[in-house]
């Protein structure tokens, strides 16, 4: 999405704090100083239904101590949920919204926190993608789809390492997938640079690719290693840092990303959003070599297979059929932005063959 048309005229508010700590126990007591510093008194606490809502309520018996605390709980990622919680905020006179949970947690405080542009700190529960730091949030329209708005970053993040290793490997993964993508994103801008001059703001390249290029120097890489995952953690704040330097998504979206959005919009298979993109990752990569375009260094292919993500389609009940639909509809999902999708030599035999060379 775009969030301005000129980068060069960019201003971007960054957290005031981005800890990344290794102690349960240190969570709470940071957020109590930091509101004690700030001199905030009314603060909204929110989670989901699942388990975030027991750290959530730990937090909030912490930080009661001396000020008014709301506990809100929300269901899901839709506009609805916003509304509550942005009603709720209103009624409470709330100075300071802190997320605790997942993507949707933090999607909905994003939406909610920039509507009555309140400062607001996130405590991640999993790295299940570059949402902490990105200036986009994902918000179910009525149709049930997923939809991408601009939001306001987190003013606070804390980043508890021993919190997100006990979280389900799969999503932690998920978020590796997200962050090894800026490298297929990466050649797309440079693509779309080449064959229309679309603008590519240099900082914020570099910012993706210092964000991803470390991974693929350890062969050995292991993300219930907590040394590997706060490499992950912290790949990821800088990605979500780069698409707000850029003023668009461009350094961490490219086709794979297409590729992703189209299955969630035909509502296909059962994938994360960061196992769609590696998996698209893998394809697209193939679809350059038959293309005789640059493609990613086999260092990060050979990382995808082997961290645990999955590698095949299948292994998120996707058909071969139906993957290949969804690469057919990426075009369209964002029209303004070329990828390698756009090249000429694209042809649906190119496409099936690329499929083939991806996953027989
Ligand atoms: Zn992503």
């Amino acid at each position: 999405m775009q969030f301005s048309q000129l980068s060069a005229n960019r201003f971007l508010n960054i957290p005031k704090v981005l800890k990344i700590i290794e102690n349960e126990q240190q969570t709470a007591q940071l957020l109590l100083e930091t509101l004690q510093v700030q001199n905030m008194q009314n603060i909204c606490i929110v989670s989901g239904k699942g388990g975030s809502l027991k750290l959530a309520s730990d937090i909030t018996t912490h930080v009661k101590l001396g000020h008014q605390v709301l506990h809100h709980v929300i269901e899901d990622n839709s506009m609805a949920e916003c509304i509550k919680l942005d009603i709720a905020c209103a009624h409470h006179q709330i100075d300071l919204i802190v997320a605790i949970g997942g993507g949707k947690v933090i999607d909905v405080c994003k939406v909610a926190a920039t509507t009555r542009n309140l400062s607001f700190a996130i405590i991640p529960t999993c790295l299940s993608s570059d949402c902490i730091t990105s200036p986009v949030a994902v918000i179910k329209n009525k149709l049930g789809q997923n939809q991408s708005v601009a939001a306001a970053l987190a003013t606070f993040v804390f980043i508890d390492l021993k919190l997100i290793i006990s979280a389900p490997k799969r999503l932690n993964l998920a978020g590796l997938g997200d962050l090894i993508s800026n490298a297929s994103a990466l050649l797309d801008w440079e693509y779309a640079h080449k064959i229309n001059q679309t603008p590519v703001d240099d900082f914020a390249r570099l910012l993706s690719s210092a964000s991803c290029d470390v991974l693929f120097k350890n062969p050995l890489f292991d993300i219930t290693n907590l040394s590997d995952l706060k490499i992950v953690a912290e790949g990821l704040l800088i990605s979500g840092l780069s698409m707000g330097f850029s003023g668009d998504s461009r350094p961490a979206s490219g086709a794979e990303h297409l590729i992703s959005h189209a299955l969630d919009k035909l509502a296909l298979g059962q994938g994360y959003h960061g196992e769609q993109v590696a998996l698209a990752t893998i394809y697209i990569n193939e679809v350059r070599k038959l293309l005789d375009e640059p493609q990613i260094d086999d260092a990060i292919i050979t990382l995808i297979k082997q961290c645990g993500l999955p590698t095949y389609p299948s292994q998120l009940l996707i058909s071969q059929s139906d993957f290949l639909c969804a690469v057919t509809l990426a075009n369209t999902m964002r029209p303004d932005r070329i990828t390698i999708l756009n090249h000429p030599g694209i042809s649906p035999e190119l496409l099936n063959q690329a499929f083939v060379n991806s996953f027989d």
